[in-house]
Order: structure tokens, then sequence, then C-alpha cells
């Protein structure tokens, strides 16, 4: 999927967990903004995306020891290890809830947008108490990067902010 949907995915589900929340405005906003990077965080493995340009050698690195879809960045795992230093802020530290929900909803739909295309990916990977034949199952689909239905999801996530932010 492309970086559009993946961002737009992210902003409206952080923006859905900041209205869940609580918290007024700044709760929605934070929520979305957490929710955004976390839906864009993991295709730093691809050099090419948003995130792999910002963090180029990291990007480098896992591309060329894992490839794209395939190093640990798109695995459920990943998104809870980067959504931890929200949790932090919100349990120890009394900060609102919403970041961190904003970034665990995020960060899991870019695996469910990412698990019906062609290349597909495996996200229980690294989770070793799950039986191995699910660790390592492949989940893909028909969906090509760029469809038109990827650009009605984008519409529909951007709406669907816009709706919740007014
Ligand atoms: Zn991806």
């Amino acid at each position: 999927m492309l970086g559009t949907t993946h961002g737009s995915a992210g902003l409206f589900l952080g923006a859905l967990s900041g209205t869940v929340c609580g918290g007024g405005v700044s709760g929605v906003i934070w929520g979305a903004a957490a929710g955004c990077v976390a839906g864009l965080l993991p295709d730093i493995d691809h050099p090419g995306s948003m995130a792999g340009r910002l963090f180029r050698p990291v990007s480098l690195y896992l591309e060329e020891r894992w490839g794209h879809r395939d190093s640990p960045t798109h695995t459920t795992l990943f998104v809870l290890f980067a959504a931890l230093p929200l949790a932090v802020l919100w349990l120890l530290f009394g900060c609102s809830a919403a970041p961190f929900w904003g970034a665990v909803t995020g960060g899991a739909s870019h695996i469910a947008l990412d698990a019906p295309t062609k290349s597909g990916l495996r996200p229980w990977r690294y989770i070793w108490f799950i039986p191995q034949k699910w660790r390592e199952r492949l989940y893909r689909g028909k969906l090509e990067t760029g469809s038109s239905l990827e650009w009605l999801l984008t519409a529909g996530f951007l709406a669907g902010t816009a709706l919740l932010v007014m």
C-alpha cells in the first residue's frame, strides 16, 4: 500500500482513539499524530518510503538484511514495541492514553492493509508462544499497490478524520 493510505488510516484510527479516550481536541490531535506516525513507521524497511528517507541508514540495513515487508517492522510485535514509549507516558506519568491507542491502532492498520496485497506479510513472527505454523504463515491477497480501491480508502479515512476533528 502507498504511504498516503497508511498515513491516512493511522490518522483516522488515531483520531478515533482520541475521541474514545476523551481529552477533547488535544486528545484527538495527539491520537491522530501518533496514529499517523505509527501507520507510516513499518515502511522504514523501504528506502523510498517517507520513514525510509528520514532514517536512511536504518532503512538500507533493514532492506538488505530482510527485504521490504519481510523485516521485523512488518510484524505485530513491532507495532507494540513502537507504542511502548507512549504506554510508559500514559501508565507511569499520567499522560493521555490517546497517543498510545492511536499508535497501536495506526500500526495495526499498516499490517492489516499490507496483508491483502500481492506481496503479503507474516505478521506473527517473533511471538514465541504462537505455534510455528501460524508464526510463519504468509498472509497475502490480490490487491496491487496504487489501485483505485486504495485511493477510495484514503479518501474515506481522510473524510472520517475530518468528521472526528470537527
Ligand atoms: Zn508496509
